[in-house]
């Protein structure tokens, strides 16, 4: 994604400023992070670095509310903006 927004002083333009935004893959990043998300009632599993408990969760919990059958993912992942 591209944009070229301007910067202003007061009204006056000075010149054009390009921005970029793409994910954050810097040693420094936040982890991308994962969780799942019930649905039926909201609960929401521990979120976590790795999908696999995400999905062990849903099904556990699927198991002990067998009526609980919609979930969502929730992911959190890091994203940079950087001017060029
Ligand atoms: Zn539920």
């Amino acid at each position: 994604m591209s944009g070229a927004p301007a910067a202003r002083t007061g009204r006056t333009v000075i010149r054009p400023m390009y921005w970029t935004l793409l994910p954050d893959r810097e040693p420094d990043a936040e982890p991308t992070v994962f969780a799942m998300e019930c649905v039926v009632c909201g609960e929401t599993s521990a979120p976590g670095e790795e999908f696999v408990p995400a999905q062990e969760w849903t099904l556990r919990h699927a198991g002990r509310h067998p009526s609980h059958l919609t979930y969502r993912e929730v992911v959190q992942r890091p994203w940079r903006a950087f001017m060029h």
